[in-house]
């Protein structure tokens, strides 16, 4: 397992990265190397402030590096337009919000099925959107009907279960969620990564969740400490 992990393409690759705040002196964020396998299941642990998100975003595209490489699924994203890298944050990444980002007025499967209309490829990988839609709810083991209640009349934990159906909906090769388990007590926060993981397996996707928040480590393959792998510039100084 290990040696097939280590022979495959990354499905992250992060090299001489640097950027900073536009307008903000004091923070910088620089990563001369980090890489996350293909189907490795990785928690990034940083204090609250590091760059955990910034860092996200960059790998997201929805900010770009001011130097340096980065490569998701074996494609240089540094080297896309906005609108390109738009369309392959779509197709490529599944993403889960700290605060899951619903549309709180909308459907619980109108929620989840969003991700798919702006990613062509995606979409390929699903034969059935709304049937799939309603298995994963069921494999999140939400409450039957979920899929047209009121995304905001969940509850907390149901909601981060959607999100976690949106970010899974057509299969993306990378899955990043962004302290996602924050809002949750202790059980809830191991049952919810364990569904995530069996799903993501099933999917093929591999997973990075960044955390300020250590209790969730021993669920990982591995454990990097943001400090580990990145400068910030207020360290470097
Ligand atoms: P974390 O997710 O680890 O809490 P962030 O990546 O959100 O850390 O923040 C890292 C630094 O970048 C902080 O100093 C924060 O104020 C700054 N920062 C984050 N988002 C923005 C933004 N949109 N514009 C300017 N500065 C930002
Ligand atoms: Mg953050």
């Amino acid at each position: 397992m290990t040696q097939d992990l280590a022979a495959a393409t990354p499905i992250l690759h992060l090299q001489d990265v640097r950027y900073r705040w536009p307008g903000r002196a004091s923070f910088g964020l620089s990563v001369p190397n980090f890489v996350l396998k293909t189907g490795e299941k990785l928690l990034l642990l940083g204090k609250s402030g590091s760059g955990k998100s910034t860092l996200l975003s960059l790998i997201c595209g929805t900010i770009s590096v001011q130097s340096g490489m980065i490569s998701v699924a074996g494609t240089d994203i540094s080297g896309l337009s906005e609108g390109e890298r738009d369309r392959f944050r779509a197709d490529q990444i599944g993403l889960i919000f700290q605060q899951f980002n619903l549309l709180p007025y909308a459907s619980v499967g109108d929620n989840i099925l969003l991700p798919l209309r702006f990613a062509p490829e995606r979409r390929l990988r699903v034969e059935a959107p709304y049937a799939e839609a309603t298995q994963l709810c069921k494999q999140l083991e939400l409450p039957k009907n979920v899929m047209s209640a009121r995304a905001g009349t969940l509850s907390v934990g149901q909601q981060q279960r959607v999100a976690a159906a949106r970010a899974l909906i057509g299969s993306p090769p990378l899955i990043m969620a962004d302290e996602p388990t924050s809002a949750l007590d202790a059980d809830t926060q191991a049952s919810f990564v364990e569904l995530l993981f069996e799903l993501s397996r099933s999917a093929g996707s591999s997973v990075l969740m960044v955390s300020h928040d250590a209790r969730l480590a021993n669920q990982f393959d591995r454990v990097v400490n943001l400090s580990d792998i990145a400068v910030t510039e207020a360290e470097a100084a």
